[in-house]
């Protein structure tokens, strides 16, 4: 088969066999080059990106590398340095050899690990590559003139990408795994890890000047650049596909609760969005978001907007937390509102957002790229084992009935890109964005930028981005709604939201007496009998628990510690009813501590003198009271400046008279 190679000395054209091993190719292009170093020689299928170095494809034969008659390759590499003139072409071997060697052989198995390979993805992506992901079409009665068993081309299924399929079904863009089936259709075919996943299809985009160059002619930018090294000029363009297509509410009270903050105080509000993804069947190879929960950070909320306090400083432990669910779960979004009520009917809330203004302005489409950013997705089919991103933005407003409803989007890869490289800013025009200047002195670099749209005569124009363009370039539009059969993961959203002091607190006290009339602290282990009664107690308080805000406070007290895993399992599991399902949770030390709290808690245990327990028929519960007492007692007779807080054990050092972590009074 011929081959065809294009490097910098020119274009070349080799005649290979399929089952010759890359190390002929690599001799063939070294003889092409002026003076390489072999270590340096990178090979791609396109142009930019997605390189790989030659000297590792060694043991691999042509054919499972997926080159055919025809295929071009883009050749790279740096010339010798007195360092590195004495490097032969394959380190591990005296000379390159002709071997017929299959991937599976010898020199194969020690050859590194491409990072693509060993990445460990989302079990979404699992599920998808698992599969062909062909539409599938029953026989069509006009047309097929076979059997009930025949096929024909009417009634064939249809790839994943087929555009008419997208067009019909008004789905605007195709899924992630469909676009990766269009620019690899081998990938469905071949084997995991070998022949077609040798060269992954995706490159993350990078507007980024390359530092160094790798052309080695000069000093990285910003004292020098040139062809090799500058990004090339942007045309915005519709992204294809989208990274998810659809964002599903586990249960419609999630909105609603959401929406309490707003109506409440009539500030806007912001939440992050806590859930996974799941196959989404209504888009061919889709993939859904399902938001479990809303986790609302502190915010300064007013009617016309919002401001966060970032970073974050609970974002690594609700990550943690919610990562314990039995479906581990993460943070897949953003939530917030944009509502305005109508003057004239306060029950409606302006049409804000529409074709005339925007749906996401200039500065939330760039905060949603830089979110993006902090969320890549691990993939298979990238060049770096990540691309894209997963993470969502949801948009609560008026729609053009001026009923409240919900909007999802992502901002392009391009956006991101765009972010990435410091090249746009928000303007004052909610639905334009800005370029901003290229100024070396921050090492920015900023590429021609095009856009394209049909002017008035329906006639295709380029026009030069600069200085602004319309935010409708970045943005891709998602899909929502509801599942038919809810089946939320946490039935309980008794318990307060977080940071809503103007509405309601999340205090120790409210989760003490919860836990009183659930009667947490009576519940024992299953081996010791169950009655009806038991069991009805022990699924009261399961569900209790099954409250994300519950399980958020509690992991934030520390009672629990590691313990709390074990909770946050029972409590997410797939049925609460079941007898047996508390059971980890009341052996663990965390919650006999906390049992203790609770009962001590109680109103009619406060006033009791603390040592004296007598009141309790729990006989854990006492000795840790006895216990708590004691250690009391000691730090007292120390004289230490610090108190022990005798129901957490926190060391308190104020001088206040309640404790700094649970609230309860220092005694
Ligand atoms: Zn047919
Ligand atoms: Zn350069
Ligand atoms: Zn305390």
């Amino acid at each position: 088969m011929l081959v065809r190679v294009r490097s910098k000395d020119g274009n070349f054209r080799f005649e290979l066999t399929e089952t010759d091993d890359a190390s002929v190719l690599a001799t063939k292009i070294l003889e092409t080059t002026v003076d390489a170093d072999p270590k340096s020689v990178q090979v791609s299928s396109q142009p930019r990106g997605g390189e790989t170095a030659l000297h590792t494809l060694k043991g691999r034969n042509l054919k499972s590398l997926g080159l055919k008659h025809g295929d071009l390759i883009f050749v790279s590499y740096k010339s010798r340095t007195p360092d590195t003139s004495g490097s032969e072409p394959f380190p591990a071997a005296s000379a390159p050899a002709p071997a017929a060697a299959g991937p599976s052989a010898g020199p194969a198995a020690a050859a590194p690990k491409r990072i693509w390979d060993t990445v460990k993805e989302d079990p979404v992506d699992d599920y998808w590559r698992a599969r062909d992901g062909k539409i599938t079409r029953g026989r069509d009665a006009r047309f097929c003139k076979h059997t009930a068993n025949g096929m024909c081309d009417y009634c064939m299924p249809l790839e994943p990408y087929d555009q008419s399929y997208h067009a019909s079904h008004s789905i605007k863009h195709i899924s992630y795994h469909a676009w990766i089936r269009k620019l690899q259709p081998q990938a469905g075919t071949a084997p995991p890890g070998s022949a077609a996943s040798i060269l992954p299809p995706l490159t993350p985009t990078s507007y980024k000047v390359k530092t160094p160059c790798p052309s080695g002619n000069h000093s990285p930018w910003p004292a020098g650049i040139c062809t090799a090294c500058q990004p090339s000029a942007i045309t915005l363009q519709p992204q294809p596909y989208r990274m998810v297509d659809h964002v599903e509410f586990a249960d419609h009270g999630l909105i609603d609760q959401f929406l309490q903050a707003w109506r409440g105080t009539g500030a806007q509000r912001f939440g992050w969005l806590i859930g996974h993804f799941e196959p989404y069947e209504e888009v061919p190879m889709g993939i859904k978001a399902v938001v479990e929960a809303i986790h609302e950070p502190p915010q300064d909320d007013e009617p016309d907007g919002l401001s966060l306090h970032l970073p974050w400083e609970d974002d690594e432990r609700i990550r943690k937390l919610a990562s314990l669910s039995s479906t581990p779960l993460t943070i897949v979004g953003q939530i917030f509102t944009d509502l305005t009520p109508n003057p004239d009917d306060k029950t409606k809330s302006l049409y804000k957002r529409h074709p005339q203004s925007f749906y996401l302005s200039g500065l939330e489409t760039i905060f949603a790229a830089a979110l993006q950013l902090q969320n890549p997705t691990a993939s298979k089919s990238s060049s770096t084992g990540q691309y894209s991103s997963r993470f969502v933005t949801v948009v609560v407003s008026g729609n053009q009935a001026e009923d409240v409803d919900i909007m999802a989007y992502q901002a392009s890869e391009q956006a991101c890109a765009m972010v990435e490289a410091d090249m746009i800013e928000a303007s004052v025009e909610p639905s334009q964005v800005r370029v901003k200047e290229e100024d070396q002195s921050v090492a920015r670099y900023v590429p021609d930028v095009f856009y394209r749209f049909k002017n008035e005569y329906g006639i295709d124009v380029k026009s030069s981005a600069k200085p602004c363009f319309p935010v409708e370039y970045l943005i891709v539009t998602l899909t929502h709604g509801f599942p038919k059969e809810p089946s939320p993961i946490f039935r309980s959203v008794k318990f307060p939201i977080e940071n809503r002091a103007s509405l309601q607190m999340q205090t120790p006290d409210k989760l003490f007496s919860s836990l009183r009339e659930a009667h947490a602290p009576d519940v024992t282990d299953s081996k010791q009998g169950l009655t009806p009664d038991h069991r009805q107690q022990r699924a009261t308080l399961a569900r209790l628990l099954s409250d994300w805000h519950l399980l958020a406070f509690l992991d934030g007290m520390g009672i629990m510690g590691d313990d709390i895993k074990a909770v946050v399992r029972a409590a997410t599991a797939q049925s609460l009813e079941e007898p047996t399902l508390l059971d980890g949770v009341l052996q663990t030390d965390g919650w006999r501590n906390l049992m203790a709290i609770t009962a001590e808690s109680a109103p009619a245990a406060r006033s009791a003198p603390s040592g004296s327990a007598g009141g309790f028929d729990d006989d854990i519960s006492e000795d840790i009271l006895n216990q708590i007492a004691q250690e009391q007692t000691g730090a007292s007779a120390g004289g230490s400046r610090s108190r022990t807080c005798p129901h957490c054990t926190f060391e308190n050092t104020h001088g206040g008279s309640d404790c700094e972590v649970c609230g309860l009074p220092l005694g």
